[in-house]
């Protein structure tokens, strides 16, 4: 008999998530049946997408949501030997059960000398994210000017790289001045913190005065409102995500978005990853691929220990972040 520990969501969040809205709780593992294997998570994945994902379909007492790379403790299923790694969608439990059919395994032509948490970023959904996102949303052309916020996280890092082996200008923002050395570092064209920078409009215009073909939307908010403004005429907008509006808890006036659409004939489209799932391999492939080049460099943010999950999770949101914010188990 194995026990589990795993994370509920004690109370429904208001406004920004805390520890005591979490609670950690043991569970008893049944024996494994025929089909069935015991998994052991390695590494969890803290994403934004849990805040507003939790409000909409969690109640309280629901074991939170999540990815995991997971290990084969144990298999009573010949179609998966003990040892093997796998992608799990088991929300934050050290262990689980399954009879394998809603496991992924890692592509085979993983290298030993990669880790495999980057099957929760870089190779994996946010990844996927950012290359569906820009490719098939954004519709990006090589020599475009491509703007991209939350850059320095876990889809945006991807997005600037993508951006630039695609031979496009990129442009990010993020919020420390570590994160701006970040982006310099990995390729991008113009950095700002936006944060710190005196006027936002300035700031863009400084780094394309042109202005943007495509916008890469991660954050929503204020700055949604300001970078529709320095677009290109027939400009595209992927709006990918609105971190700036999960914790709020009185929803945000405009300004709003009809004049610049209409005098800019812009194209403005939200999206969720799951849409191209079918195409998700082809996706993983090339961004595996670009990550073994060398093409496509990747930052991850670990924190240890399966008891600091709500702190890792409040962290990414407050941007403590460099990179995909991951729990090591
Ligand atoms: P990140 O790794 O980018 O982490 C979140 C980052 O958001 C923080 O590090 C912080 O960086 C930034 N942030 C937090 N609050 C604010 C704020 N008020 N204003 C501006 N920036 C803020 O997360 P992901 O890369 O995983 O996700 C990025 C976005 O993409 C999210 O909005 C997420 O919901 C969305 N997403 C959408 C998907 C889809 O299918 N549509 C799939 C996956 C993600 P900083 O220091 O720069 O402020």
């Amino acid at each position: 008999m194995v026990t589990a520990k795993v994370w509920v969501l004690k109370k429904h969040f208001d406004g920004f998530p805390k520890t005591s809205d979490f609670d950690l709780k043991e569970i008893e593992l049944p024996n494994l049946k025929d089909g069935e294997l015991l998994l052991e998570s390695v590494f969890l994945s803290v994403d934004p997408y849990m805040r507003p994902y939790s409000q909409r379909d969690m109640k309280e007492g629901d074991i939170m949501i999540g990815t995991q790379v997971a290990r084969i403790v144990e298999s009573k299923n010949s179609a998966f030997a003990v040892g093997a790694f796998v992608l799990g969608n088991k929300g934050w439990r050290t262990h689980f059960i399954s009879d394998g059919k809603d496991l992924q395994l890692l592509p085979s032509s993983w290298p030993e000398s990669l880790p495999r948490s980057l099957a929760l970023g870089t190779v994996g959904m946010p990844g996927l994210t950012a290359y569906f996102g820009l490719l098939k949303v954004c519709k990006v052309k090589p020599g475009e000017t491509v703007l991209v916020n939350a850059a320095a996280g876990a889809v945006g890092s991807v997005v600037g790289q993508l951006a630039k082996i695609w031979s496009c200008k990129v442009v990010g923002c993020a919020g420390s001045d570590d994160k701006v050395a970040y982006l310099k570092k990995i390729g991008f064209d113009e950095a700002f913190n936006y944060k710190t920078v005196k006027s936002l409009d300035e700031a863009l215009r400084k780094a394309s005065p042109d202005g943007y073909d495509c916008f890469f939307d991660n954050v929503g908010g204020e700055f949604a409102s300001v970078a529709i403004n320095q677009m290109k005429k027939y400009g595209r907008i992927a709006v990918c995500g609105a971190i700036s509006q999960y914790n709020d808890t009185v929803p945000q006036k405009g300004p709003y978005v009809q004049i610049p659409m209409i005098f800019k004939e812009l194209q403005m489209e939200g999206f969720i990853v799951s849409r191209w799932k079918n195409q998700w391999e082809e996706g993983l492939q090339a961004l595996l691929k670009w990550v073994v080049e060398g093409k496509m460099k990747y930052q991850e943010q670990v924190t240890e220990g399966f008891e600091n999950m709500p702190m890792a999770f409040i962290g990414m949101l407050k941007g403590e972040n460099l990179g995909k914010a991951v729990v090591k188990m």
